[in-house]
């Protein structure tokens, strides 16, 4: 399919391609300087103590889970509302998942009163995922973590850099975790960083990052260590220097398609203003902040969905849907059969994502809105 306007657009460009040839032409292809100093510029960029690159988000949404103990007998706690991959992790590590419905029909983030009322004695940790680049409620989240001894994860897959208060989102919880996919709002193709907020969490990422050895390869070869022990059974989720090349690059930039980003969501605010078929989540909240990273909107008649994402297509403007609920997929169905999620139901069943990315004009986002008019008006 050649879409006239893409859902995203990846945007490398010849500063990204040089950049991710130089350990290619070097021949020095993981483990080295440039990871170093990709994961420094990241956690100083972040404001955290500290960030892991691995190879993946959900390599990094693993590690988080495994690194705060989350294991047999134990329950997270995470929304159903939002990509797989987070209650795919729990699962792995033989927990179970506890889907929480969201905050409101505004607010797509983990709800509190829902987080409250979700959290038994066997919760161990709780995911929070800023959805489409909008923070959690993470004082309350982080208050009732505390008061049950609950590790908190963030997963900001949409949220680089979402300002919240006077940290990022990435830094309010025990573990920050960010993917690189082609499709965020940063990409190294496969990809992700783990930011740890004090020393113990960080050093539990790093053993289990890289099979957990005590030592890594780049120490051995500046001859600071001879051999290893294994203190856990860990993981090889690490990146290499191709993508931490493509990655250091790409961050260079990212304050920049930021900015762009914000502007495209502000035209899409202005083009949609009148089309009283649709509603737009999270108009409670702060944009200037924020590192939005889809559109997404309801649709009014949720019975019309697949003829409305049907004709977008038609007028090559290609749609996706962020999400279906986890707790409906039949690999979870059985296991949530008690969850209560009824908002994220709804929103489930009606959500249709536009296209979103730093390179859209003011004439697309025009065109967009034109073709949803039309369509919605249909009988
Ligand atoms: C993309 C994404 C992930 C997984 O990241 P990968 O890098 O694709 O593994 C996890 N959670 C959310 C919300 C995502 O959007």
């Amino acid at each position: 399919m050649n879409w006239k306007i893409p859902l995203f657009k990846p945007g490398l460009d010849d500063g990204d391609i040089q950049a991710a040839m130089e350990p290619l032409r070097e021949e020095w292809l993981t483990m080295g300087e440039r990871t170093r100093r990709f994961e420094e510029a990241f956690a100083e960029r972040l404001g955290a103590k500290h960030a892991f690159a691995v190879s993946s988000g959900t390599a990094a949404l693993h590690l988080a889970l495994a690194a705060a103990g989350v294991g047999p007998g134990g329950e997270v706690l995470l929304p159903s509302l939002t990509f797989v991959a987070c209650a795919n992790t729990v699962v792995q590590l033989g927990a179970r998942p506890v889907f929480v419905d969201v905050a409101d029909q505004d607010d797509w983030t983990l709800g509190p009163a829902a987080l409250e009322a979700a959290a038994g004695p066997k919760a161990k940790a709780v995911i929070a995922v800023h959805y489409a680049g909008f923070p959690a409620r993470m004082e309350e989240i982080n208050r009732i973590a505390d008061e049950r001894g609950l590790a908190v994860i963030e997963d900001c897959a949409h949220a680089l850099f979402t300002r919240h208060g006077e940290r990022n989102c990435g830094t309010w919880g025990t573990f920050g975790c960010f993917s690189f996919f082609s499709n965020k709002n940063m990409t190294t193709g496969e990809g992700g960083m783990i930011a740890a907020a004090d020393d113990a969490s960080a050093e539990r990422v790093r053993l289990l990052r890289s099979h957990g050895m005590t030592t890594l390869t780049l120490d051995r070869h500046k001859g600071h260590a001879k051999s290893y022990d294994v203190l856990a059974p860990g993981y090889n989720y690490r990146i290499d220097e191709i993508r931490a090349a493509l990655g250091l690059s790409q961050l260079r930039k990212l304050d920049g398609f930021l900015e762009k980003r914000r502007m495209v969501y502000q035209w899409f605010l202005e083009e949609l203003a009148d089309v009283d078929k649709l509603s737009i989540p999270f108009r409670g909240a702060d944009s200037n902040g924020a590192g939005i990273h889809i559109f997404p909107v309801r649709l009014k008649t949720p019975e019309k969905r697949a003829a409305f994402m049907e004709g977008m297509q038609e007028r090559g403007i290609q749609t996706s849907i962020h999400y279906p609920a986890i707790h409906r997929f039949q690999a979870y169905r059985e296991m949530a059969k008690d969850a209560k999620c009824p908002i994220t139901e709804a929103i489930c069943a009606s959500e249709v994502t536009l296209p979103f990315h730093p390179y859209l004009t003011r004439d697309e986002v025009g065109t967009i809105g034109a073709a949803a008019r039309e369509l919605l008006a249909r009988g």
